[in-house]
């Protein structure tokens, strides 16, 4: 039998590696296959030796130019053996890091070249690897186009061997790998000369940037002939000669040695794709837009699948793959604001889109320049160069993109990505205080003068800009209004924007629901609801390991029938007291799931305004009063609820009692509760004082790792409420219409005679008992065989055997949780924290202040 991994990945550059370690946060089997040295293309031989010899050459540069500073520096020289020995260092170190990570997240890696199998098989060499998916990351090789004498040239690869600095080099492509390599031996002392095809080099950087670029580097003695055609390398290495022509003009340029860098094509050599299914196009590997190839199982991100090739672009869509796969997401990438960055002197760096892309897509654009020469950081560093271009839509401000040519840019950039990113406006920029002197001073400049408003600059009116529209419009939903400077009006319009539940839950069906076309409604609202907890919880474990969500979280994954039917038993008055942590209890009882994700997010909007967390969902108009701290602490809480509202039956409208009600108290909780003293307590409370409370015990089978069985003398948890004399019954927790109807009955009982009873509901859940659980305890048979009665699915096959819902009318319910739960997730995103000053307010005692019934 082959070893089995749930995902195996080919190729360990910053695509496979990053989904490798990703896909074991999020607790599968991995298995990452590299022929060569873990780092890939970037660490090896792309983005990390290019940037090391840059520095070597930028220190040079400075050194050189160090009297004006103060620096004076006799007997200069450039040592390439060291700077060589020093680059190597640092991608061996990097190497050793992406090796450790591998180890530390548990990926089981091996050295190879593999090949596809049929049936997500991975060989290497003689060994088979099974695998549940497969993640191709191959890469991309240099391209070598088809010019006489091309093997005399170096590649981006070959060039790394080179043991002395040549005194002329031809740099054959003016794209990023010729421009940064080009750069690097400029300022070392060659004679460069950069031959591109196209009218200008860098094409995917705009023309006036470009301009402020090459005029520094031609400043520097460097030579650019566009639209210049190679037609041969000829000669002996190291006295080389290219010929060109330029229109019809012929002409030779001598060279020590020759670069070529016409760009990079997908490598897929000797992986058997053909066999197993997976199309490809012009060398690419062809992929959907979740990242998904032809064949079934088999997936592909980075280099190999074309487009941007860049290393955070290969790792963002690792993530995208992986969580599409692990995580069950639907994650469609989104390239709108990946930056892009070349390393030269000096530096550029771009992201989203340039004011040409702009307007050819018909937007009125504001645009705003600032250069570096009005800056103070700039002058202080001797680097004054450049400048920064932001391009914003005039009708509202949005930023749709940023161009920098200057000092650092590379790092700059990271500011604007993100306000591009968040789809941020100019205004945006302005309230977020720079620090000063630096740097990104520009960047906010450039945003105030597209409004016609620049402080260290004389504003220059360009269309649009200064514009009214300009400032946010009401209602806009692109970000979340910053918050009001004042206390009381900040805390007053987060509680305003909180999306407030009806008190009815959102979906009310009767207890005794049957599988009948009459029903078809209610039918197909419960399967909705079962599907929105099972894609909002699936949704929160991507964002915990994102960060996005602290503590602790644990999730409702197989448990959606038992909360489901559980829930939708009772009445709108009836009280839910519960410290069971997962989420989708709240959900069925119809709180807003955007305000359930904020509160996991720790936003204002969040159901206990962000101060709360998994640990204490809480709603008073649902009368949800969630988690009081672990293992049953609520129990007697219960108890107490319970005895009000009989204490409010036996004496109505009476000063002491309230109003007359037929409400019950439904009390959650897990197995792990019921071994606890306050558990015993409780039932036996509720008992001696007949009080109405259903006791609802969740059996999922583990109490965190171990198992009902080791845990408890009595199995069986329902036997344990005969120790008070408690009616109880066992019941299939993964057949929500068996919960409902079950739960119902017992519930109308106890409304009607006022007698606790106890439900035990045996379901099983789908992962460790929080996210970060790795859940290894679990025999994998035994997973699997719970698996087979998923009870989504089997509700799913409930209503397609009865002829109450077609697969089609499935898929689009599927397709709507989908946008919703994206909705959910934008809505957490973007919604104000809550002010620091008033982290101690509006938490229980405020909500109750603010509804106003203290
Ligand atoms: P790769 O990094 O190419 O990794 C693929 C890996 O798969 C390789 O290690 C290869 O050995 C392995 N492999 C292939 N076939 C098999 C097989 N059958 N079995 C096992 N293993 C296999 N990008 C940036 O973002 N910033 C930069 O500054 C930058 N600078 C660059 C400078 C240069 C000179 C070059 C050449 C590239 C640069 N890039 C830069 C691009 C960047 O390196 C790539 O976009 C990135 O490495 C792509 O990552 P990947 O994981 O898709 O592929």
């Amino acid at each position: 039998m082959p070893e089995r991994f749930d995902v195996a990945v080919i190729g360990g550059g910053p695509g496979g590696y990053v989904a490798a370690i990703r896909a074991a946060q999020l607790g599968a089997r991995t298995l990452i296959v590299e022929k060569d040295r873990l780092g890939g293309t970037c660490l090896v031989r792309g983005c990390i030796p290019t940037k090391a010899m840059l520095q070597s050459a930028e220190l040079y540069t400075a050194v050189r130019a160090g009297e004006e500073f103060g620096v004076v520096a006799e007997g200069l020289r450039f040592d390439l053996g060291a700077a060589v020995r020093r680059r190597d260092r640092v991608v061996d170190q990097l190497v050793r890091g992406v090796e450790g990570l591998m180890k530390a997240n548990g990926v089981h890696h091996v050295r190879g070249t593999a090949r596809l199998l049929p049936g997500r098989r991975v060989a290497v060499g003689e060994d088979v690897y099974q695998a549940g998916d497969v993640i191709v990351a191959t890469g991309s090789v240099a391209a070598r186009p088809p010019i006489p004498g091309i093997e005399l040239a170096l590649d981006s690869d070959g060039i790394l061997g080179l043991e002395e600095v040549p005194e002329s080099m031809v740099v054959i492509g003016g794209g990023v790998v010729g421009m940064e390599w080009g750069a690097c031996f400029a300022a070392l002392g060659a004679r460069v000369t950069v031959l591109e095809l196209l009218p200008e080099i860098l094409p995917m950087v705009e023309a006036d940037m470009v301009r402020l670029y090459r005029r520094h580097f031609e400043r520097g003695g460097a030579t650019i002939h566009t639209e210049a055609r190679v037609e041969a390398i000829t000669g002996t290495p190291g006295r080389l000669e290219v010929r060109f022509r330029r229109g019809r003009e012929p002409q030779v340029v001598p060279a020590q040695v020759v670069l070529v860098a016409t760009g990079r094509v997908p490598y897929v050599e000797g992986l058997g794709l053909d066999e197993v299914g997976v199309r490809t196009e012009g060398g690419r590997v062809v992929v959907d837009q979740h990242l998904r190839t032809s064949a079934d199982g088999i997936w592909a991100v980075g280099d190999v699948i074309g487009g941007i090739m860049l290393a955070h672009v290969a790792s963002y869509e690792g993530v995208c793959a992986v969580e599409n796969i692990v995580g069950h997401a639907r994650r469609v990438p989104d390239y709108h604001a990946a930056p892009n960055c070349i390393y030269t002197d000096p530096e550029i760096a771009t992201v989203g889109l340039s004011e040409r892309e702009a307007r050819e897509r018909g937007v009125e654009v504001a645009v705003g320049r600032f250069p570096f020469a009005a800056l103070g950081r700039a002058l202080t560093l001797g680097r004054t160069e450049g400048a920064v271009k932001v391009i914003a839509d005039a009708r509202d401000g949005t930023l749709l993109g940023v161009e920098m040519v200057g000092p650092r840019v590379t790092d700059v950039i990271a500011e604007a990505t993100l306000a591009v990113q968040q789809r941020l406006r100019l205004g945006d920029l302005e309230l977020t205080m720079h620090a000063h002197p630096t740097l990104p001073e520009a960047l906010l400049e450039a945003a105030l003068a597209a409004e016609g408003r620049a402080i260290h600059v004389q504003n220059r009116r360009t269309p649009g800009a200064g514009r009214a529209p300009l400032v946010r419009a009401a209602g806009s939903s692109a970000s979340p209004a910053p918050l009001s400077a004042s206390k009381e009006g900040a805390v007053a319009r987060s509680v305003e924007e909180r999306p407030k539940g009806a008190a009815p839950p959102a979906l009310q069906v009767d207890g005794s629901l049957r599988l009948s076309a009459e029903h078809r409604q209610e039918l197909l609202g419960v399967y909705r609801l079962m599907f929105l907890i099972r894609r909002f919880e699936e949704r929160a474990q991507v964002e915990y390991t994102r960060a996005k969500i602290g503590g602790y979280c644990h999730l409702n994954l197989g448990e959606e029938a038992t909360v489901v039917g559980g829930i939708l038993a009772l009445r709108p008055g009836d009280y839910i007291y519960t410290a069971y942590r997962e989420h989708g209890h709240a959900i069925a009882r119809g709180i807003d799931p955007r305000a359930v994700m904020a509160e996991l997010f720790g936003r204002e909007t969040g159901v206990a305004h962000g101060r709360g967390g998994s640990m204490h969902i809480f709603d008073f108009e649902h009368r949800f009063m969630g988690g009081y701290g672990i293992v049953g602490g609520h129990l007697p809480l219960a108890v107490g609820a319970a005895f009000a509202v009989r204490y409010q039956k036996a004496f109505p409208g009476t000063s002491q009692g309230g109003r007359p009600g037929d409400d019950i108290v439904f009390c959650m909780f897990g197995d792990g509760a019921t071994n606890i003293g306050a558990f015993h307590e409780s039932l036996n409370f509720s008992k001696v004082l007949q009080v109405p409370v259903v006791w609802f015990c969740v059996n999922n089978q583990y109490g965190m790792g171990t198992s009902v069985e080791r845990a408890s003398a009595v199995p069986e948890l329902y036997r344990k409420a005969c120790a008070y004399d408690m009616e109880s019954i066992r019941i299939d927790g993964m057949d929500v219409l068996e919960v409902l109807h079950r739960t119902s009955e017992v519930v109308e009982q106890t409304r009607r005679d006022l007698q606790p009873r106890f439900i035990e509901a045996v379901n099983y859940r789908f992962r460790g008992h929080s996210v970060v659980d790795p859940d290894r305890y679990r025999p994998e048979e035994e997973k699997e065989r719970w698996r087979r009665s998923d009870p989504v699915h089997r509700f799913e096959d409930q209503l397609t055997e009865a002829g109450i819902a077609t697969a089609e009318d499935l898929e689009r319910i599927r397709s709507e949780v989908e946008a919703e739960v994206e909705e959910v997730v934008r809505f957490a995103d973007r919604s104000p924290n809550p002010p620091v000053e008033e982290l101690f307010r509006y938490l229980y005692a405020g909500e109750w202040e603010m509804y106003d019934h203290a």
